[in-house]
């Protein structure tokens, strides 16, 4: 039965495919394609980790004390059938022999399967083995563990593919954006996550991938079953799952659709970006690595508007990285810029992005009251000045590579600014004290709280640059969180308050001679395109994916008749619709 399941559109696009579902817990496992000569000793990974366990378990039973409860044993009794069951082996076998998945993921690919059967089981006794199938698995993927491949191995294999089989498309109830950065070189051909709103960071890193994505799907992860077909519209935000035939058809029509579109977009690539009034515009990349600083040039970006290095920060089990390991990153990207600027900001962990491995319910229920209003980005940074003063070094030390700009997010405070030169100041005594060369870099402050939007005559002496961050600008402004699905029907960027904030701080930028970006995804939207270009924005920051729709716009735009209609949108009940027509009239 073919059935539709409603989210919210992140990533444009029709995507279709088989779903491979992975539970929370189970991101870290290794997820990588087998080549079809390695499918054997795969199998065979499999089935010694399976004996090695077996011999681990009665090895537990033969040493257990004489007088030890006798259910232990029973359980131990339990757990090898359930190692010996042919639903779990010769079923996790076949995910590698006919979809090549390592065996790490064809494991964890059955539990989910398995895992669902016992949900299902009225007897409460046996719906409680699921337990037990779930400790079975985590042995068998500790045993997986000691004879993994080597990481250049794994590595190769991610992009690997095998040519020929169907496209996947990646189900889970939640994936952290840390964890979906890893799945970025994977060979999925879309997303669909139960929660999540539409700028949470993992949809931004998501967009990133340039493939079709749903978020906030409620229920998508309970009603899709491994192996399902398919389909995201990624426009629409809508997943079918088993459609018909005929549906399947029309999709398919579309994709081919979508992908002569984006083609035609790309022959844009490196046409300069001016209105038909000669206005020259900066179409700037968003990254989240250095590896992407390349992939940004090549899409016709003119620098990096912001490079979110809180990414090299995550999921590291406490080990951040040193101020070497930092300043390699950064002096390779910006080299592979040749002279182009870089934007750095520094590190934005907190609210969805934290430091370690938690999910967004672990985040909400149990370690941060509130987490988007707590410790993070320019905050957190101030309260670890060895670290913050670590990072700073390592950016400065990069800009004797190249055009560096340093970025700082969330400041809201003007305390936060002095401490905040403060340290720059000490991170060059430093860097010159010990003879290490930089050139420095031109400071900017992102806007993103509406106190630093109503203040810029007060910020902007202290900068050289303003960047707007729409993303939490409107969740501020609006007291929506922006990775709650529940609420997201409620996060507006039309909102008049929202248009009114980013409108005044641009002009009042533009006024006090300091560059003004907006690096939001309003930016990369076009649909913001005429009216941001009406309020005098002149410097867009964006997915690289994101470049040739923008730029079509803006070569389509003519800056003096969207200013004259500017006031019209902003004193408008439903700016959206005022936009959509005296825009229209005006081209
Ligand atoms: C923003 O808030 O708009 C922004 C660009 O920063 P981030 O999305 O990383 O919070
Ligand atoms: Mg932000």
């Amino acid at each position: 039965m073919s059935i539709q399941v409603f989210g919210l559109a992140v990533s444009k696009g029709v995507a279709i495919g088989r779903a491979v579902l992975i539970a929370s817990s189970r991101m870290d496992v290794a997820h990588y394609f087998v080549d079809a000569t390695q499918l054997e000793p795969e199998v065979d990974r499999l089935i010694r980790a399976r004996d090695e366990v077996a011999a681990e378990l009665q090895a537990l039973q033969r040493d257990m004390p004489s007088d030890a409860p006798g259910e232990l044993n029973a359980l131990l009794d339990v757990h090898l059938m359930l190692l010996h069951d042919e639903t779990m082996i010769a079923a996790t076998k076949q995910w590698v022999r006919e979809r090549h998945y390592n065996a790490e993921w064809a494991l964890s690919a059955q539990l989910e399967v398995l895992s669902r059967q016992f949900d299902e089981m009225e007897d409460e006794y046996l719906r409680e083995r699921k337990a037990d199938i779930e400790q079975v698995v985590e042995r068998l993927l500790r045993a997986l563990q000691r004879s993994a491949l080597g990481e250049a191995a794994v590595h190769h294999a991610v992009q690997h593919d095998f040519g020929g089989e169907e496209p996947l498309i990646l189900v889970a109830n939640d994936i952290a954006p840390a964890d979906m950065l890893q799945f970025k070189r994977s060979v999925f051909a879309g997303f669909v996550t139960d929660v999540g709103g539409k700028t949470s960071h993992t949809a931004i890193v998501a967009r990133s991938m340039d493939i079709p994505a749903v978020v906030g799907a409620r229920e998508a992860s309970r009603l899709i079953r491994q192996d399902d077909w398919v389909v995201i519209d990624g426009d629409a935000g809508v997943v079918i799952i088993n459609p018909p035939p005929i549906v399947l058809e029309e999709y398919r029509f579309r994709q081919r659709q979508s992908e002569l579109e984006r083609a035609r977009l790309n022959r844009l690539r490196h046409t300069p970006a001016v209105t038909l009034d000669g206005e020259r515009v900066e179409l700037l990349a968003n990254i989240e690595m250095p590896r992407d600083a390349q992939a940004a040039a090549q899409a016709g970006a003119v620098g990096v508007g912001l490079f979110r290095t809180e990414f090299l920060f995550m999921n590291r089990d406490g080990h951040l990285p040193s101020e070497d390991e930092q300043f390699e990153c950064y002096r390779s990207a910006v080299q592979d810029l040749q002279g182009l600027p870089m934007t750095i900001r520094t590190v934005d962990v907190g609210a969805d992005k934290p430091l370690e491995r938690m999910s967004i319910h672990e985040l909400r229920h149990e370690h941060v009251l509130n987490p988007a209003l707590g410790l993070r980005a320019i905050r957190w940074s101030l309260s670890e000045p060895a670290m913050f003063l670590q990072q700073l070094r390592a950016i400065l030390r990069a800009s004797a590579y190249g055009k560096v700009r340093i970025l700082v997010p969330m400041v809201g405070h003007l305390n936060e600014v002095r401490q905040t030169l403060a340290q720059i100041a000490l991170a060059k005594r430093q860097l010159t004290d010990a003879g290490i060369p930089f050139a420095g870099a031109e400071l900017g402050a992102m806007v993103e709280i509406p106190a630093t939007a109503i203040m810029i005559p007060l910020f902007a002496p202290h900068f050289d640059f303003l960047s707007i961050g729409t993303n939490d600008l409107i969740q501020y402004t609006l007291a929506i969180d922006r990775a709650d699905e529940q609420v997201a029907h409620l996060y507006d960027p039309w909102h008049p308050a929202v248009l009114q904030l980013i409108a005044s701080t641009i002009e009042c930028g533009n006024r006090l001679g300091k560059s003004v970006s907006v690096c939001g995804e309003m930016a990369g939207d076009p649909v913001f395109t005429e009216v941001l270009l009406a309020m005098g924005l002149r410097s867009f920051s964006m997915h690289p994916s994101r470049i040739a729709e923008v730029k079509q716009r803006v070569l389509r735009s003519d800056t003096r008749h969207l200013a004259q209609h500017l006031q019209a949108v902003l004193s408008d009940e439903h700016p959206e619709q005022a936009a959509a027509r005296v825009f229209r009239a005006a081209r």
